[in-house]
């Protein structure tokens, strides 16, 4: 089985993959966890040189095509060969954020997107895809604190306004790629206890994968 977890910042994805992960294995349910941008040693120089470079600015063009490449080796290195053997891949991100960042936010064409997803994921569509839907407000707050933790500068009121509607636009960016691919799309509220959302989730799970 291959599941990946999707949505914008902040909305605690990291937290509820381990989770789940820790879930399976209660269950001697042999599991890998991955995450993208990355996820493997190739994937992963990727994600540094574009997100540690984002001030050079790439554009979400060539952003979409150099994580499409990442992804490539992802799915030929890493997820394919552990589906292979019966291994599940839990994945933190998938090809829905490349729509989602690059695509809807970003501008890069559909089409363009389409055909990206195609060469890279090279058959393998995610099973079942959790996406993690926040109030914006609530994520943007979160992100934010975790930016003053690490001692990055932010803040100026025009800059919140102009991230919160980031924020709102990128909720819905979402909540459309799951309403466009229900055969394998969840939504599910961040907007509750850890415990709550871990519950929620294996109960998904357990009632897809039977
Ligand atoms: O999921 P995570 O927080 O690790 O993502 C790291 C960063 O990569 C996020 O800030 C997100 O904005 C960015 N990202 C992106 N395009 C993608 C995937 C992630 O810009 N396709």
């Amino acid at each position: 089985r291959f599941i990946t977890f999707e949505g914008g910042e902040g909305v605690g994805k990291s937290t509820q993959v381990r989770r789940l992960l820790v879930n399976l294995d209660r269950h001697s349910i042999s599991a890998v966890r991955t995450r993208e941008p990355g996820g493997t040693p190739k994937a992963e120089a990727i994600r540094s040189f574009i997100l540690q470079g984002r001030s050079e600015a790439w554009g979400a063009g060539a952003e979409a095509v150099l994580f499409a490449a990442a992804r490539l080796d992802h799915v030929n290195q890493l997820i394919a060969p552990n589906l292979a053997k019966g291994t599940w891949v839990i994945s933190d991100r998938f090809c829905d954020s490349t729509r989602a960042y690059q695509g809807l936010t970003g501008g890069v064409d559909d089409t363009l997107i389409d055909a990206l997803e195609v060469l890279a994921l090279d058959g393998h569509t995610p099973d079942l895809t959790i996406v993690l839907d926040m109030d914006p407000e609530i994520a943007f707050q979160r992100v934010a604190q975790r930016a003053v933790e690490d001692g990055l500068a932010l803040t100026g009121d025009r800059f919140e306004k102009e991230e919160l509607d980031w924020h709102k636009r990128l909720r819905q960016n979402f909540i459309d790629i799951a309403r466009n691919n229900r055969d394998r799309c969840y939504v599910i509220s961040a907007n509750q206890s850890e415990d709550a959302i871990e519950q929620a989730i294996w109960e998904l799970v357990t009632d897809r994968f039977p």
